[in-house]
């Protein structure tokens, strides 16, 4: 059965700091990450416990050919809590570009000189092409995407009527991303049928700011919880590779686990020409396995995404993601970067004998 998870032992006080009050241990020798793997695979599976912050950082350490056992335990953590099945997604971005918040890694952020323009509203007929065509692919899950700070009037007019509309026509559930909402706004989505919001944390609350200056780590949070309270699913997910140290991600991991999201989708920067994070190298394919099965480990119910990134971030390892803890894919084009395309991604789930389903009815 899927669980929230809470990932008690670390302080409110600690959380709320700017300095990461993470420390990680040494690397642990190949009998001490034995040992590392068994408690953890104890707890995981005879126990049914989320790890401690202290379990985590011990094994963010594991030595690199350790990586392999890492995500084989995550993998069948996968499989004892959520189930077989493999969630696919759908997004449109029903506004493009023009955004006012200035998050470092963004090319639809006004305050980059990126390639990438702003656009109004997709009109109706636009959102419900894409879709059909999502529905056409065997997704369960449609997400609408807007890029700014939160929605306006305007906006939270056209949400309110497409959202059910899209449902009625394709049966899709239907997930909206539209920034931060107040709790007003977040009662009139749910009512309108949102199954999920997205916002996702994307970094750990110490390294924030040095990514963000236009909004805070605790606004974020905020509209997380609205988003539970008014009984959405919460989506929440991390973006890595943007200078964080690992530490910082153990942090962001604890934070994630104590906000219990339903869905947390991976991403791996991917630099955008024109952003203050362009320069940044990507992220080490085998450090990303390493991450992925650290975030099933430390949010062992959740539905984990591969969100953007990944074809650049991973090439020919995409495939070992999928035995490391991943359960969901956004399939098709991303945001404003192409994606590999659909049936690549069904052809590796047919080799993986992996079926396609929504993960909520595989419990
Ligand atoms: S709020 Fe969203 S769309 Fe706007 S700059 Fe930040 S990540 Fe980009």
């Amino acid at each position: 059965m899927r669980q929230d998870v809470d990932l008690s032992g670390i302080r409110a006080e600690d959380l709320a700091a700017q300095e990461c009050p993470v420390t990680l241990p040494p690397v642990p020798s190949a009998a001490g990450t034995r040992a590392l793997l068994i408690e953890a695979a104890s707890a995981l599976l005879d126990e049914r416990r989320a790890l401690h912050p202290d379990e985590l950082a011990s094994l963010a350490v594991v030595p690199d050919d350790s990586v392999t056992a890492l995500a084989a335990l995550a993998h069948q953590v996968r499989l004892a809590w959520c189930g077989p099945n493999v969630e696919l997604e759908g997004i449109v971005s029903a506004k493009t570009g023009g955004c006012t918040e200035d998050c470092n890694f963004c090319s639809q952020s006004s305050h980059f000189d990126s390639p990438v323009k702003a656009t109004a509203f997709l009109d109706t007929g636009e959102v419900l092409r894409a879709a059909e065509e999502t529905a056409s692919l065997g997704a369960s899950e449609f997400c609408i995407v807007l890029a700014l700070r939160g929605p306006d009037e305007r906006t939270m007019a056209r949400l309110v009527e497409l959202v059910p509309l899209v449902h009625s026509r394709t049966g899709l559930n239907v997930n909206v991303s539209a920034g931060i909402l107040t709790g007003d706004q977040a009662r009139r989505l749910a009512e309108a049928g949102v199954r999920r919001y997205n916002h996702n944390l994307e970094t750990s609350r110490s390294f924030f700011p040095a990514v963000v200056s236009t909004h805070t780590f605790d606004e974020r949070l905020d509209t997380c919880r609205l988003v539970k309270a008014n009984g959405m699913d919460l989506c929440s997910g991390a973006l890595l590779g943007m200078g964080e140290s690992d530490a910082q991600r153990v942090e962001l991991l604890v934070e994630l686990g104590a906000l219990g999201p339903a869905e947390v989708p991976v991403n791996f920067l991917n630099p955008r020409p024109g952003t203050p994070l362009g320069g940044e190298p990507l992220v080490a394919a085998w450090d990303a396995i390493r991450w992925i099965a650290l975030f099933r480990l430390a949010l062992p119910g959740a539905i984990l995404r591969y969100a953007g990134g990944r074809e650049v971030t991973l090439g020919d390892l995409q495939a070992m993601g999928m035995a490391a803890g991943i359960n969901a894919l956004i399939v098709g084009n991303y945001l404003t970067t192409l994606g590999r395309s659909a049936e690549e991604d069904l052809r590796m789930l047919s080799d993986l004998r992996m079926p396609i389903g929504a993960v909520g009815s595989a419990l």
